[in-house]
């Protein structure tokens, strides 16, 4: 199996991007039971250029907070990093926002764990859309 290298100086900006996608998640703190907190960084290389986070239960989440930060700046998130804290979500009965799979896989930016790279650990599996809506 080949292992794609990964740079020292890219360990430490995917680091520095989790910690602040992780910092951001905590935002949610006692808002967004029972759903679980979530933050979200958008990077190119070193630049942060997009941020969220799940803010309320029932409200955008935080990838779809990220994506519209990225929107209201301006910002084309084509080939850029998506950091987040958790798998984006998929579509579900009962569910009271749309996937956010969808709209990452829509607009642009990659995940780490969608690149091959060894960072699917973060978020458990690699990001795809789901094979089939309910
Ligand atoms: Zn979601």
């Amino acid at each position: 199996m080949k292992t794609a290298a990964v740079s020292h100086e890219q360990d430490a900006l995917d680091a520095r991007f989790m910690a602040r996608a992780i910092e951001l998640a905590a935002r949610g703190t006692w808002r967004v039971s029972p759903n679980p907190r979530v933050g979200a960084v958008i990077a190119r290389q070193a630049e942060s250029l997009a941020e969220g986070w799940h803010k309320e239960h029932g409200g955008p989440h935080a990838e779809a907070e990220a994506l519209r930060d990225a929107r209201a700046r301006g910002l084309d998130v084509r080939g850029a990093t998506l950091y987040v804290t958790l798998e984006p979500c998929g579509a579900f009965e009962g569910k009271l926002t749309p996937p956010c799979v969808e709209a990452v896989l829509g607009s642009g930016p990659r995940s780490p764990a969608a690149t091959g790279r060894r960072r699917s650990s973060w978020t458990g599996s690699t990001l795809s859309p789901p094979r089939s809506a309910p």
